[in-house]
């Protein structure tokens, strides 16, 4: 059967641009379409994302990293704290070991190094967006529509990592689940009079747990505050001079002293993944697979993860001139990611209600769990190293060796 491509990636957003990084060097005609155009230099990011070593050393493995390096500030520590309460949990890259317990980066700095690793390879890429397809015996036709009309492809294996609303999952008829939530996060820079030191905050507060990531300055972070849906719009429509002391109030003075605050935004939240994220011939990833609560700052990280699945299937089956669409390939990527999924969404589930009765008897306990936690030293290497992207089998990218 003659097609047009072996590997069909629809979506250039992180995850998929890092697929096409990660099978770029193997022997198989990979394309990457989007209709959305790449982030132009210098276009402001829209989010911090926190990423852990293991998503560094998978960054690492399809050459990103150099360019990401300068521009990624290191966390050296996690404080875990409820405000009003003494318990804390600390975690320090030293407890492991580690240069650093992960990065910070720039969503949009993130896609435009991924983006420009992909530019050199031989990767196609399409300005296009998938908008139907159909299964024929032994591949795929998708339909691609762009400026210039539509276009006709076939492919032996499409990849969705086109986001939370996927068209193509939609298409390809895989089940979605949603969680009702009426969540935002309130995103906005911070600086403090104090230098963090690559100190990440994680604080549960009464108005909703707030989390700082460490920015480029000494006193710089970024603020991620869950909130409900108007809550985080009313505040954000505040001038930054008067949310600033309201920040400072609802978590205290852990981090030292707010002395500004700016670009606030609200971004409403929405969660929902597939019950089985592969269909024929198609097969999901990142926030297609999953798009969950940021509370956990784990979205990327997992989809990271799904990259390293995938290439590592992709991989073994080019050497063995398999087809990359087969059934049994299929089979094994949902079987090897579906534990890693299940618990992530549960700890996304219940993490964000976990710290919401501020009642003494439940806080005065969770305030010892913290302090308890932070003393059962195996207990807490174990969360560090899952938090940090390192649990369970890793293969050969995963270690960053690819390919
Ligand atoms: C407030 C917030 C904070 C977060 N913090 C963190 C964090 O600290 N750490 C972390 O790991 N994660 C974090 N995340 C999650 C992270 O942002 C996402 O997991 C990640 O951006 C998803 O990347 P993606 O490539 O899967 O999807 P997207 O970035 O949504 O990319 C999808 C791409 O597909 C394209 N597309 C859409 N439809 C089609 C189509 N039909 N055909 C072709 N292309 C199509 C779109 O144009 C887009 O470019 C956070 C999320 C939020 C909301």
């Amino acid at each position: 059967m003659s097609t047009d491509c072996d590997v069909l990636i629809a979506g250039a957003g992180p995850a998929g641009a890092a697929l096409a990084c990660a099978l770029s060097p193997l022997p198989l005609r990979v394309w990457l379409v989007d209709a959305a155009p790449p982030p132009a230099p210098g276009q402001p990011d829209r989010r911090a994302l926190a990423l852990g070593l293991g998503s560094q050393r998978i960054l690492q493995g399809l050459g990103a990293w150099p360019a990401l390096a300068p521009q990624a500030v290191p966390i050296a520590r996690l404080e875990v704290t409820e405000k009003g309460w003494p318990g804390v949990t600390r975690m320090a890259a030293v407890d492991v070991r580690a240069p650093a317990l992960g990065w910070v980066v720039g969503d949009r700095v993130l896609q435009r190094a991924l983006l420009a690793r992909v530019a050199e390879t031989a990767v196609t890429r399409r300005a296009a967006a998938v908008t139907a397809l159909t299964p024929r015996d032994g591949a795929l036709d998708v339909t691609l529509s762009g400026p210039e009309g539509d276009t006709a492809v076939s492919t032996r294996l499409l990849v969705a990592a086109d986001g939370s609303d996927s068209t193509v999952c939609r298409l390809a008829g895989l089940p979605r689940r949603a969680r009702q939530t009426q969540d935002s996060v309130l995103l906005a820079q911070l600086r403090t009079d104090r230098p963090h030191a690559g100190t990440a905050h994680e604080r549960f507060a009464a108005s909703g747990p707030m989390a700082l990531l460490p920015g480029c300055a000494a006193g710089d972070y970024t603020l991620v505050w869950t909130l409900p849906h108007e809550r985080a719009s009313d505040l954000a429509a505040l001038p930054p001079q008067h949310l600033a002391p309201i920040a400072q109030e609802a978590f205290g003075w852990r981090a030292g002293k707010f002395l500004g605050l700016s670009n606030p935004r609200s971004v409403r939240l929405a969660e929902s993944w597939l019950v089985q994220a592969t269909g024929e011939r198609v097969l999901a990833i990142g926030n297609a697979a999953n798009t969950l609560h940021p509370i956990a700052a784990q979205g990327f990280n997992l989809g990271l993860r799904d990259v390293a699945a995938v290439a590592g299937l992709l991989a073994a089956a080019a050497a063995g001139q398999d087809d990359p669409g087969a059934a049994g390939l299929l089979a094994a990527y949902q079987r090897a990611r579906q534990d890693d999924w299940r618990q992530l969404r549960q700890v996304t589930g219940w993490l964000p209600r976990l710290f919401e009765n501020p009642a003494p008897p439940l806080a005065g306990a969770r305030g010892l769990g913290l302090a308890a936690l932070d003393l059962l030293a195996p207990v807490k290497r174990r969360l560090m190293t899952r938090a940090m992207g390192l649990g369970g089998a890793q293969n050969r990218l995963q270690r960053g060796r690819w390919p």
